[in-house]
């Protein structure tokens, strides 16, 4: 198939992050029709994916910054709104065949709902829609009969694995995790990190948030969530394996103990990609794999003693009900205060573990209740930092 037979159009939430830049480079390659594009508040770089992309409407999430871009973008035809409403309202009402969510954190679950409740098929880069709501997201998903396709390199990963098999057949799901900057330390060598050490050297280019997250494993603790919710699977059929290269994005094991693998060079715009041209390939922005080059792979166990919240989140998934949001808000709020010197990389630890094991639960929760859980699990982590 050639480029210019394909033809989808898109709406890109967050599309000045890390993601979303490289959702923007897939549209630009395969010369998608952009609907909507969404941001924080990035103006600079959303004034110029307005005018390659020429969008029906864009959303900040800033109304001062919303006005400003309006001025700037007032000889477009594009339509400015402010506001968080407004990104949830545009999520239900903007016509296009598919919504790519990569809104960072929490604030990615009302518009992913709203999506849902409209019809459109989304393509899932917002982890915390699924970890903090996974039930009540894939419950509406299939009443209203909408895909969610996975952006994680992980679970896109799985998805490719998983195709053509009844899941009945499956034994396990094997998720792959590079160890983070810190794989091999004990607790005792990480009391002195620095964000600044935590932010190097990633082996995938994402943002601060998710790095930091990569580095506590508490990353890969959500992916474990996140894939019980996509698979519908128990989070005891869930394992991770350290495999420091990042070449084996994520495996399949079926019950007559054949495992199957997805490989590439790592690189996000491979899983966006697939995600939008689904069930279809298209040729990839990303590097062909040189094995030979490669020469080896490796795996380890993962260390869930020295690292754990990635323990935490099995725990969390397994008590259900509002806990995984908690532990979500909480981590969250601890990597924020990390960021800005206000605690320690083993505080994060320490905080959303305290945070998470000591709250009380509500089972079958609503959207409100968990909201709710997430304001009491950052309020519960600012406590705890100015003891
Ligand atoms: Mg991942």
């Amino acid at each position: 198939m050639t480029n210019n037979e394909f033809e989808k159009s898109i709406a890109i939430f967050g599309s000045t992050g890390s993601i979303g830049t490289q959702s923007i480079e897939v549209a630009r390659r395969h010369n998608l029709k952009v609907k909507a594009l969404t941001s924080r508040g990035n103006i600079e770089l959303l004034e110029e994916q307005i005018r390659e992309f020429s969008p029906e409407t864009c959303a900040v999430l800033d109304e001062k910054k919303a006005n400003e871009l309006k001025g700037r973008v007032s000889d477009t035809s594009t339509r400015i709104i402010g506001g968080e409403k407004a990104i949830e309202e545009l999520a239900y009402s903007v016509k296009c065949d598919m919504l790519l969510n990569s809104i960072i954190g929490k604030a990615g679950l009302r518009p992913t709902l709203a999506a849902i409740e409209s019809g459109k098929n989304i393509a899932l880069a917002n982890k915390e829609t699924l970890v903090t709501a996974g039930e009540i997201v894939m419950k509406k998903a299939r009443e209203k009969g909408v895909s969610i396709l996975p952006v994680d390199s992980e679970h896109c990963a799985i998805f490719q694995c998983l195709e053509g098999y009844p899941s009945k057949q499956v034994s396990r799901l094997i998720l792959t995790a590079s160890g983070g900057p810190f794989f091999g330390k004990k607790r005792d060598e990480l009391q002195n990190i620095t964000p600044e050490m935590a932010l190097a050297h990633p082996t995938w280019s994402m943002g601060q948030k998710i790095t930091i997250d990569s580095a506590t494993l508490m990353n890969k603790g959500f992916e474990v969530i996140e894939a019980c919710h996509l698979f519908d699977i128990d989070v005891d059929r869930v394992d991770v394996v350290v495999h420091r290269e990042s070449i084996i994005h994520s495996m399949v094991e079926y019950i007559d103990n054949a495992v199957l693998a997805q490989l590439g060079v790592p690189d996000m715009r491979t899983c966006i990609q697939y995600a939008i041209t689904y069930p279809d390939r298209y040729e990839g922005l990303q590097e062909r794999l040189d094995l030979a080059k490669l020469g080896k792979m490796t795996f380890a166990e993962a260390d869930k003693e020295t690292f754990v919240l990635l323990d935490l989140a099995y725990k969390s998934m397994r008590m259900g009900g509002v806990i995984p949001a908690v532990l979500n808000g909480a981590n969250e709020e601890a990597v924020y205060l990390f960021l800005n010197k206000k605690i320690s990389f083993c505080d994060i630890m320490d905080m959303v573990s305290e945070v998470v094991l000591n709250y009380k639960n509500i089972v079958n929760p609503t959207v409100e209740d968990i909201e709710q859980a997430d304001r009491n699990a950052r309020e519960a982590v600012r406590i705890l930092s100015q003891r």
